[in-house]
């Protein structure tokens, strides 16, 4: 690593949105726009969402992405009972070796990142095998009022000001993500950043 090193993970949750759905396709779209650029990234995928879309699932491990879980159900982790963290995670586990054929353990990350200051939780998805995986840059992409230019910029300029190790945070389904995706990685490769799944950056065993 050079002083001047800037990698960038971009991290997409892969989740049935609480809100009125984006356009359809727009996960293929992604993984389209990733593969034409040669950029490996990682996918948080929820259970239920990898069994209503096991194609999409396949084909993001397919195409070598990194895997984590984003849970199965998208419950807020502070309201779930000890076994009932035990038993989403489990059956998000089967959902996606069911369709990605792959294993997310160690990656996940708390849906609406509900848990993360939470000691408890945190040492239960530990001793499940697991580690949370927070984000440095978001341009709340979620958020429909957010066009395409505010969320490119977003992740440009919060990705530069952070430095070397930045972790984007990313949902599939806005059209606004799928807009910006291709000028994201153009604008931030004219800045040398090199594109890194998760595990270039944390240690599997890392409780951060
Ligand atoms: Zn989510």
């Amino acid at each position: 690593m050079t002083a001047s090193e800037l990698r960038v993970a971009l991290t997409f949750d892969a989740e049935h949105p609480s809100r009125p759905p984006g356009p359809a396709g727009n996960a293929e779209h992604l993984l389209e726009v990733l593969a034409a650029r040669d950029v490996r990234a990682t996918f948080f995928i929820q259970g239920r969402w990898a069994t209503a879309y096991p194609g999409v699932a396949k084909s993001i491990a397919g195409e070598g992405h990194t895997i984590g879980s984003h849970s199965h159900h998208h419950a807020m982790f502070t309201l779930l009972s000890p076994d009932g963290v035990r038993a989403d995670l489990k059956s998000a586990q089967e959902a996606i070796a069911e369709t990605a054929g792959s294993d997310p353990r160690p990656w996940f990350r708390f849906p609406f990142g509900d848990g993360e200051g939470d000691e408890e939780l945190r040492s239960a998805l530990s001793s499940l095998g697991y580690r949370n995986v927070g984000w440095d840059v978001d341009p709340d992409d979620w958020d429909h009022a957010r066009t395409t230019d505010e969320v490119l910029r977003s992740v440009v300029e919060g990705a530069q000001s952070h430095g070397d190790g930045a972790i984007v945070l990313l949902h599939t389904w806005p059209g606004s993500t799928g807009e910006a995706l291709g000028d994201i990685i153009e604008r931030l490769r004219a800045e040398g950043a090199r594109f890194v799944g998760v595990e270039e950056l944390l240690d599997p065993a890392g409780r951060a």
